[in-house]
């Protein structure tokens, strides 16, 4: 093996190394449940704010009785003051008034029970909210761990990035530059590997075994050539 396919084999090493770190790091979030049960709380949360908006409307048609209400018992008062002080008012007025404060007292039983019904609607979504509440908060425990457990392997991941970065940038600025080039074509190509080891008769790039004629051709190369398996087209390297 020649110094430069040497030096090839630990850029590619490196590469490898990154993008598992890479893969490790965009497949943790699904790999450790986080994903799961991040939608699970999300369908919850659905369903709460469903129950929510129902609970709210009911609440608001509560708030326009209860004014109503307010009015009616208002205007009800006020008559009823009137007939209580009203000593020279004449009978007619008197009964009218009677048949008004009547008439209010109807109106006000049909709101107040109105407003019954509408407190009685919101027992069983409140019951849903609060079993939903129930549910949810294991499942928030849930994810606020994973969180923080995939936050600490990103950081550690993020860590071993970090510090193979440089590493590979200082070792492929030590290949000729025709070969990095080469490399750094067939590596996009071929799913991040450029360059693989011959090991017996297998290239390690595409886990294949080679003809004896092409493996003893690949031998016999003096150093410092560069072939490439032809079976991936990755750049060979015996070792
Ligand atoms: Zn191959």
């Amino acid at each position: 093996m020649s110094g430069s396919l040497e030096q090839l084999l630990v850029v590619q090493d490196l590469d490898t190394q990154i993008t598992q770190l890479e893969h490790r790091r965009s497949g943790l979030a699904e790999r450790s449940g986080l994903t799961a049960a991040e939608a699970e709380l999300a369908s919850l949360s659905t369903e709460q704010s469903v129950l929510a908006a129902q609970r709210a409307a009911l609440v608001a048609q509560q708030k326009e009785l209860e004014s109503a209400i307010g009015v009616v018992t208002e205007r009800k008062g006020a008559i009823e003051q009137r007939m209580y002080a009203a000593r020279g008012t004449s009978t007619r007025d008197l009964q009218a008034m009677d048949e008004e404060v009547r008439h209010l007292s109807e109106r006000q039983g049909e709101l107040e029970e109105r407003e019954l019904e509408i407190m009685v609607a919101q027992d069983p979504i409140d019951a849903d909210l609060a079993e939903l509440a129930e549910r949810s908060a294991p499942i928030q425990a849930r994810v606020d761990a994973l969180r923080a457990e995939v936050a600490q392997e990103v950081t550690e991941i993020d860590r071993d990035l970090a510090a193979a970065a440089p590493a590979r940038a200082a070792a492929a600025a030590e290949l000729p530059a025709a070969l990095a080039e080469r490399y750094e074509k067939i590596r996009s190509r071929l799913k991040g590997t450029g360059a693989a080891r011959l090991i017996g008769h297998r290239c390690d790039g595409c886990h294949q075994e080679l003809s004896a004629v092409e493996v003893d051709r690949v031998r016999a190369m003096p150093a410092d050539t560069v072939v490439t398996c032809d079976l991936c087209g990755r750049i060979l390297v015996p070792v």
